[in-house]
Parts: structure tokens; C-alpha cells; sequence
């Protein structure tokens, strides 16, 4: 067994028993009673709850309200009744609810990391960035909430004219995922509402505790009951099921794994549902010749080890010319050596918190030891506490790496960077390319020129050009080929939750 298997002292480690701030916001959102049906808070029907687990000690740290599939269908119910009233209040009203929550949610940063950090284990710095990340859907959504315009035309014998408006498409159904427990929430519910929409959520299993603070500031912001109904659940695929199954809803979307978003997609076929689906990536990191290595170097650490690299967007596949690679890989080992990986609420200093669970550190160990028995070469590896039981592992540079290896196609989610350098242009492209997956990718050049070209060939959603981070609420977010349908945030963002209307009238 790798040292990070070894048993420790679970007590050693928990450091969130001694968390007052934690420990105090726990008590005041009560999550045995964290389901918000209806305008209220209420526990399961049947008094349920599930563990949450701190992935620093692997010790259960909260219980959470576990709903029944009775639940969910009331959670329907709920958002079915609200729609009329809410598709039909004034845009501005709608607006203003967003901004108030908005408010409500950069008042409670601190609060909310803390709990970000405890359940999903990311630094405090990164719980922080995420907060803010994810009450920025709320304000960019409150300012797109009144902006509706639709189209009137002339048709071309003159005789008709024809009016075209966007509405609100009904109950929507959102699934969530445990590696943005705040944004992947609020970058739906934000538009949803401003579109007119009304909303069940069903946020991941290993992070239901801040969907549960979100509900407390959905009730305080005054967002009429019924309008967002939020369920924590334990029972992923019968949840969904009986949204999918409904004839009330009306769409779905989803943020999680290609493998579960094609489930879903099936399922939402026999309705026809509207689907929306932000999925896995792969993203490519290209450093060309003339590239500022030092910015190339800080952009790698943004992409890689950001959440510590539990990102859909992180990037999984440095590809670096082999004029830079030996400076790019000392100056980039350099910082990974220097990284403080430690559980995140135990001391301000850890950059690097655990993995979400010991099953994702063992997948990630074992495609490391493949890589290297392929002939990958660990060549920088920062330090770890290896003698947790929690779900550490150190942050990994890897050099020598085939290009087809295993860790190359896979969507590695952790803290790893194989590097492969190439000199061949339309070698490059191929690797790019030859993914199903298309989310992201990364592009450091001085050339912005040859950058926007090589871009232009990407199978991509989104590429970063001489920088790390591509997510931006005022941007389109999302993939293509199977990394998903559809774009979150953005004008995009709203028509997701939109469908086109269109009266053609006499003119005469
Ligand atoms: P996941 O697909 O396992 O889970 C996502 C959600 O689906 C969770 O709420 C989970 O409980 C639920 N779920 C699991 N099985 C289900 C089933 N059979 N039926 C219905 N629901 C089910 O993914 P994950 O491990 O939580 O998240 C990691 C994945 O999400 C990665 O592949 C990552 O790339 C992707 N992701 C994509 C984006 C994006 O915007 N494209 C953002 C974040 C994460």
C-alpha cells in the first residue's frame, strides 16, 4: 500500500470538532432538517438523515435531512404551484430578489467557505474564491432578469407581422455536483429565476451542507415558497427518476460525470425534456516556444491545482515545446515542492486540502503507478500528511509520459501533472483532438496570433489564452462533444430556461 493508506488515528486529524465557527454556523442551519419544500425548512418525511464525512479525517462530521422519493414529488408539487405567480412577476421584482441575494451571500463569506471547506475538504482560500464566484451568478443574472427583448418582423409578402418573445419554461430539475458545492447551484438557480422559471434542486450527497445554507438565504432573501424547493438526498438515481418521470417538469439540468449526464439524457428522452449538460472534460495545456514561461508556470498552477484539481476544467495534459520544457518543468516543480497540502480548517497556510473522498485519492494513486510503470517519471512531489486517514495525496509532476497513456486519457480530477513535450504542430492538434471529451482548454503564446489559431482548431468550449482560468459568469460556460450540451452563464445562460414563442398576426 502507498504511505497515504496507512491507517492513522482518525482523532489526530479532525480538526473540525474544534472549529467554533463551523461547529456554531451547523447549529444555526440545522441540517437534519435541510430540505427547503414549499417556503420552509422541513426534515425528511420519513425523519431520515445521512452522514457527511470530513474528507480530512474521514470521520462523520453533520448529518443531513435524507428525502424520500415522496419528497421529491412534493417538491414538484410545490414548484408546480408556484409557477404561475412567479412566471408572471415583474421582471424587476425578479431582478431584485437575485441582487438581495446576491448581498445575502457576500455577507456570509466567511461562513460559507468554512462550511465549503469542511464538507468538500478545498483550501480556505479556494472556499472563498468559490463564495464569491458563486454569488456573482446572482448579480450578473439580477441585471439580465429585465433584459427581454423578443423580435417583431415583417414578412416578406407584407401581409403578415410576426412577434417573437422567450418564456419561461416551467419546472426545471437541477442535479448537482460535490466539486463546486456553491457555484454549480446558484450558476442554475440564478438564471432559472430570472428566466421566470421555478426550480427543484437535488445538490451531491458528499456536499449537502451548502445547498442547506443557500436554502437559509433563498427563505431570508423573501423568494416566494415554492419558487426554489432544494432536497437533499441520499438516493441520487430515484430522486431524479422521479423528476424525469413527471410531467410537471419541463427540463433538467445537470452538472456531474459524462457517464451519469448520459443516463439522465435518456431518461429525459421519453418526455422530450429540455436538457442541459455541463459534463467531464480533459482540458489540454499547450505552452508554444515563445511562451512567457513564468506566466505559463503561475496559469498551470491556476488550472491544475485550483480546488486541488477537482475541477471540470482543470487542465489534465500539459503539452510543452521542447525548446521550453526543461524551464517550464524545474520552475513549475519548483512551486509544486514548495505546496502546503494539509486539511484545509486545520491551519490557514494549507494551499492544498484532501481529495473529496479516500475512493477518489485511490483511483488517482492508481493511475499514477500505471503511468509510471508505462515509464512516467515522478520528477517533482510536493509534501503530504501522509499519515492521515483522510483522503491526502501529494500534488505530482510527471515527465517521460507516453502521449496515449492512461492517465492522459482518463479525466484525472486531482493533483497531477503528466507533461509531454512536443515540435511537431499537427502532432499537437491530434492530441489535442482525440478525447470524446471537449471542455476546456489552455493556450500560453506571445504570439497571440498563432494562440487564436491553434484555438480556433480546438474541439472546445472555452479556451484560456495566456491564463489559467476560464470560468466568468458574464461568459458562455460549457462543452462540446460529451462534455455537455448547453451553456451556463451569460445571455446564454438565461435562454437555457427559455422557450421561443412566436404569433404571427394579420396585417391588414
Ligand atoms: P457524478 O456524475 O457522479 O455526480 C453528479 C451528481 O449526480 C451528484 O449529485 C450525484 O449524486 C448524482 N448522481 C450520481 N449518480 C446518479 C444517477 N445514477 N442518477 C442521478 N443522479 C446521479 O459526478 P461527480 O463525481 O459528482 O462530479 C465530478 C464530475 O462532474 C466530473 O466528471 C466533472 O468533470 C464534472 N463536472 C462538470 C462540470 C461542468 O460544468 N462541465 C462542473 C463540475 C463538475
Amino acid at each position: 500500500t502507498r504511505p497515504g493508506a496507512a491507517a492513522g488515528t482518525a482523532a489526530a486529524y479532525t480538526t473540525l470538532g474544534a472549529h467554533p465557527a463551523l461547529a456554531d454556523y451547523l447549529r444555526r442551519i440545522r441540517p437534519e432538517e435541510g430540505m427547503l419544500l414549499g417556503g420552509r425548512m422541513t426534515a425528511a418525511s420519513d425523519g431520515g438523515t445521512f452522514d457527511v464525512v470530513d474528507p480530512a479525517s474521514n470521520a462523520v462530521f453533520a448529518r443531513c435531512t435524507d428525502a424520500t422519493t415522496e419528497d421529491a414529488a412534493r417538491a414538484v408539487d410545490a414548484a408546480s404551484e408556484a409557477l404561475p405567480a412567479w412566471s408572471a412577476t415583474p421582471p424587476r421584482q425578479r431582478a431584485e430578489l437575485l441582487r438581495t441575494l446576491f448581498d445575502l451571500m457576500v455577507g456570509q463569506v466567511e461562513e460559507l467557505a468554512v462550511l465549503i471547506s469542511a464538507e468538500n475538504g478545498k483550501s480556505l482560500d479556494d472556499a472563498r474564491a468559490e463564495v464569491l464566484y458563486a454569488a456573482e451568478f446572482f448579480r450578473w443574472f439580477s441585471e439580465e432578469a429585465v433584459r427581454t427583448e423578443g423580435g417583431f418582423g415583417t414578412s416578406p409578402a407584407g401581409g403578415t407581422r410576426t412577434i417573437v418573445t422567450h418564456r419561461p419554461i416551467g419546472v426545471v430539475a437541477m442535479i448537482t455536483p460535490w466539486n463546486f458545492p456553491a457555484a454549480m447551484g446558484t450558476r442554475k438557480i440564478a438564471p432559472a429565476l430570472a428566466a421566470g422559471c421555478t426550480v427543484v434542486l437535488r445538490p451531491a450527497s458528499l456536499t449537502p451542507l451548502t445547498a442547506v445554507a443557500l436554502s437559509h438565504l433563498i427563505l431570508q432573501a423573501g423568494v416566494p415558497a415554492g419558487v426554489v424547493n432544494i432536497v437533499p438526498s441520499s438516493r441520487s438515481a430515484e430522486v431524479s427518476t422521479t423528476w424525469l418521470e413527471d410531467p410537471r417538469v419541463r427540463a433538467v439540468s445537470f452538472t456531474g460525470s459524462t457517464q451519469v449526464g448520459r443516463v439522465l439524457m435518456k431518461q429525459a428522452a421519453e418526455k422530450v425534456l429540455v436538457s442541459s449538460m455541463e459534463l467531464g472534460g480533459n482540458a489540454p495545456f499547450v505552452v508554444a516556444a515563445d511562451a512567457d514561461v513564468d506566466a505559463a508556470v503561475t496559469g498551470a498552477v491556476q488550472a491544475k491545482l485550483r480546488g486541488g484539481g477537482e475541477a471540470c476544467t482543470a487542465a489534465n495534459r500539459f503539452y510543452v515545446h521542447q525548446d521550453v520544457a526543461q524551464e517550464f518543468t524545474e520552475k513549475f516543480s519548483a512551486v509544486v515542492r514548495n505546496l502546503r497540502v494539509g486539511p484545509a480548517l486545520g491551519d490557514e497556510a494549507n494551499q492544498i486540502g484532501p481529495l473529496v473522498t479516500t475512493a477518489a485519492r485511490d483511483k488517482i494513486n492508481a493511475l499514477v503507478d500505471g503511468a509510471v510503470a508505462g515509464g512516467a517519471v515522478v520528477y517533482a512531489e510536493s509534501s503530504w500528511p501522509q499519515e492521515s486517514p483522510g483522503a491526502f495525496i501529494p500534488v505530482r509532476v510527471l515527465t517521460n509520459v507516453a502521449p496515449d497513456a492512461e492517465i492522459v486519457r482518463t479525466e484525472i480530477f486531482g493533483p497531477v501533472a503528466p507533461i509531454i513535450t512536443w515540435n511537431d504542430e499537427d502532432e499537437l492538434l491530434t492530441w489535442i483532438n482525440d478525447t470524446d471529451y471537449g471542455l476546456s482548454g489552455y493556450v500560453f503564446s506571445r504570439d497571440l496570433g498563432w494562440a487564436l489559431r491553434l484555438a480556433e482548431r480546438m474541439e472546445v468550449g472555452m479556451v484560456g489564452i495566456n491564463r489559467g482560468l476560464v470560468s466568468d459568469p458574464a461568459a458562455p460556460f460549457g462543452g462540446v462533444k460529451q462534455s455537455g450540451i448547453g451553456r451556463e452563464g451569460a445571455r446564454e445562460g438565461i435562454r437555457e430556461f427559455q422557450e421561443t414563442q412566436y404569433y404571427s398576426v394579420a396585417w391588414s
